[in-house]
């Protein structure tokens, strides 16, 4: 059988000599009506025009006469909307060590770059640094690889990789020198560690984000300017020690502090479920995906499945489950700023496809699709503003893009159907998306 390798060089030569763009030329998508994301509305009979990786023409069709040499994407009766984000993913080792499972190959890193991409997700925060990763975003920034673009926290802090508060601050220079977006934070750093590297972070510059150490705490997390806090489950574990009344106001206090020191959630609500043993896992056994991950990964999610308890099980799993939902819906009542993530690929979170198994749990919390959509647009560049502006359809953006046959404002679902994906301006097609997952589910089918 070919090698996804070979098989992304014959992908781009199809991108050279067929009906897609090189990134060099200009591309239009004609006659489409855009979700810009910059508030809720739909421009009608757009045209989008890309030159390089930016958006440098969003203006009605009938005003706009274009250029004949560019390539052309038909989007009558289509809508345009920003690429989404996973801001809690992961991409795994380039160099895995001798120790680490054979699936842990190089078509394994790649695959999981283009499942991203093919779900329309053309950013990934990634949430777990390990030696060498930083040069993946230049192989994808080249096209050498199909990916989304890369913002990677470095190898974690954690109980085990920092033992005193000078080691974490030293972390923290070394984390800066290399060049990582931010700090990942592990449980099992001491309050003292977190201090440290709380106040080195600020003397560099540089951000962190994650979990909530047990001996932290979350208040203590918000008010250090933690600047995301994943899972929610250190807001579980905190409203816990507290009863009916008493828990409302506490849970109150902290949105109110969450959101007066503008930190972001990235609630990883499918995936929890899933944790603390709340999930529907026959369900999740039968998930179409699965047929795109290593037969080793799969394992792993069915062993978990099998006993599906963890330390983050607090109680009842389903109370907890409605209370994070609370949690959730309130947040976002009260404007907290939301980040769309899934922490793929764990447990059953397929690389991109996670996203779209988020999304319901999102809507029961009480988001509205606008909502949904911000946290995993606008609100992401917003987040990244100092390293890029994209997330929203308008000139000057990175042109991140999906193409949709139906409003996503209305239906959610219709974003797993899309019809292409543009990424820094290369234009991936339905067809060509098809064509190598088609691939991608031979390649692990032997
Ligand atoms: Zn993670």
């Amino acid at each position: 059988m070919k090698t996804i390798t070979t098989l992304v060089l014959s992908l781009f030569l199809i991108g050279c000599t067929g009906d897609t763009s090189s990134r060099e030329s200009l591309t239009v998508f004609t006659n489409v009506n855009v979700i810009p994301m910059d508030s809720e509305q739909v421009l009608m009979d757009q045209t989008v025009i890309i030159d390089g990786d930016r958006i440098v023409d969003v203006i009605p069709s009938s005003e706009i006469t274009v250029p004949a040499s560019a390539m052309f994407i038909d989007g009558t009766d289509k809508y345009l909307m920003p690429g989404l984000a996973e801001m809690h993913g992961h991409v795994p080792p380039t160099n895995p060590g001798p120790n680490a499972p054979e699936y842990f190959n190089k078509e394994y890193v790649e695959s999981t770059l283009f499942l991203y991409v093919s779900a329309g997700i053309t950013t990934v925060r990634g949430m777990l640094g390990y030696e060498g990763q930083l040069s993946l975003k230049d192989s994808v920034n080249s096209g050498a690889y199909i990916g989304p673009n890369l913002y990677l926290a470095g190898p974690s802090f954690n109980g085990n990789s920092i033992s005193s508060p000078e080691e974490a601050r030293e972390r923290v220079i070394q984390q800066h020198e290399e060049g990582w977006d931010l700090l990942k934070i592990h449980p099992g750093v001491s309050l003292e560690e977190y201090d440290a590297m709380v106040e080195a972070a600020d003397e560099v510059g540089i951000t962190f984000g994650g979990h909530v150490p047990a001996g932290v705490g979350v208040i203590h997390a918000i008010e250090s300017g933690q600047i995301t806090i994943d899972h929610v489950d250190g807001y579980v574990s905190y409203l816990s020690q507290f009863e009916d009344q008493e828990m409302e106001e506490k849970l109150d206090e902290l949105i109110r502090l969450t959101k007066e020191h503008n930190v972001w959630i990235v609630p990883t609500m499918a995936l929890w479920e899933t944790i603390i043993g709340a999930a529907d896992y026959e369900t999740m056994r039968t998930y179409d995906e699965l047929k795109y991950i290593p037969k080793g990964v799969k394992q792993n999610y069915f062993d978990f499945a099998e006993n599906p308890q963890t330390g983050y099980t607090i109680g009842d799993p389903a109370e907890q489950a409605q209370l994070r939902s609370r949690i959730l819906g309130e947040m976002n009542k009260a404007g907290v700023k939301i980040l769309m993530g899934t922490d793929a690929p764990q447990l059953f979170s397929v690389p991109g496809f996670s996203i779209h198994r988020e999304l319901p749990h999102m809507k029961a919390a009480g988001m509205s699709n606008y909502e949904i959509l911000l946290s995993g647009t606008k609100n992401v560049g917003e987040y990244f503003a100092e390293k890029d502006q994209f997330g929203t359809v308008a000139v000057g953006q990175r042109a991140d893009l999906i193409l949709l046959n139906a409003n996503p404002l209305e239906d959610l679902s219709v974003i797993k159907e899309h019809d292409g994906v543009m990424v820094q301006g290369r234009w991936y097609s339905r067809e060509i998306i098809v064509q190598k997952l088609k691939e991608i589910e031979t390649y692990y089918s032997e």
